[in-house]
């Protein structure tokens, strides 16, 4: 069995390390990864944002809350008064 992963192999592995869905030791071993490859580490990130704000999304049922409708509302009139 290999020490290090390469990026293919961690990219693959994502997902799964995500859901926390790998061995402990595979997991560890993907840790140590990101903790050595930076651009690994943003697509960690960037991803992890990503399905966060799918998940906010997906809980709040897509709802803008009605204060900040008031004030999208208000700007679009304005927006459009302009012209
Ligand atoms: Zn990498």
């Amino acid at each position: 069995m290999k020490h290090f992963l390469n990026c293919k192999e961690c990219a693959d592995l994502l997902l799964d390390y995500l859901e926390g869905n790998l061995e402990p030791q595979t997991h560890d071993k993907l840790e140590k990864h990101f903790a050595g490859c930076s651009p690994c580490l943003s697509f960690l990130k960037s991803y992890q944002t990503c399905s966060q704000m799918a998940q906010q999304l997906r809980d709040q049922q897509v709802q803008i809350p009605s204060a900040l409708e008031d004030r999208l509302k208000s700007f679009l009139k304005e927006e459009v008064a302009k012209d």
